[in-house]
């Protein structure tokens, strides 16, 4: 059993976070150290360490967290300039919390793919 991270306590809401959208798949919340005007982190609330653990049961939840990135990017009115999705992976993705999240990223000219 993968060990569980602080996202599965905001999950629960037993710590505190922006929670800007939660349903039976996934939970929303704002990054607690923005690199972006918005940034916000749409993770499952199935426990899934990595995108390599990613299994063809969890296809619904991982759809969902791209149609609430399209519904909060549109709340955040930041669909129309754009913005970035980003999803991190182990040691050399720079992944540092093992719980999948994508990352949504805008607000401003992201520049170059990679974050730096
Ligand atoms: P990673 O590097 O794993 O792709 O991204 C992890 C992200 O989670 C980072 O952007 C970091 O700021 C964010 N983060 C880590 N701990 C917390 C927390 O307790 N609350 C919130 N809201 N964000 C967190």
């Amino acid at each position: 059993m993968a060990e569980e991270t602080i996202f599965s306590k905001i999950i629960r809401r037993e710590i505190p976070a922006d929670i800007v959208y939660q349903d039976d798949l996934v939970t929303a919340f704002r990054d607690i150290n923005p690199r972006a005007p918005s940034h916000m982190l749409i993770i499952p609330n199935k426990l899934i360490p990595t995108v390599n653990d990613i299994e063809a049961d969890d296809e619904a939840a991982m759809g969902r967290m791209f149609t609430v990135a399209r519904k909060l990017a549109e709340e955040e009115g930041i669909a129309e300039n754009g913005y970035r999705l980003i999803m991190n992976c182990n040691n050399h993705g720079g992944q540092e919390v093992y719980h999948i999240h994508m990352h949504l990223l805008g607000g401003r000219p992201l520049g170059p793919l990679l974050l730096g």
